[in-house]
């Protein structure tokens, strides 16, 4: 995994609060992959600042959550 740079920002997915509504996958053009049941693939995603705020918003059980960046 490579690191962030400047502008990016990190979504961290709660595979405990996940709920599998699949809504990250369509807002996130495809950026989030889902397996076949509906869940996340990746536990980390990496997204413009631009992207990540309002997927993170969308996510109807609350389940990304905004990385912090040292
Ligand atoms: S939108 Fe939220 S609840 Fe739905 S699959 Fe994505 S992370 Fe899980």
């Amino acid at each position: 995994m490579r690191g962030v740079r400047p502008g990016e920002q990190q979504v961290i997915v709660d595979r405990v609060a996940c709920t599998a509504h699949g809504v990250c996958a369509v807002v996130s053009n495809g950026a989030v992959e889902l397996d076949e049941f509906g869940y996340p693939v990746q536990s980390r995603i990496t997204l413009t600042r631009a992207e990540a705020h309002p997927l993170v918003q969308q996510c109807p059980a609350r389940a990304l959550i905004l990385a912090r960046h040292q």
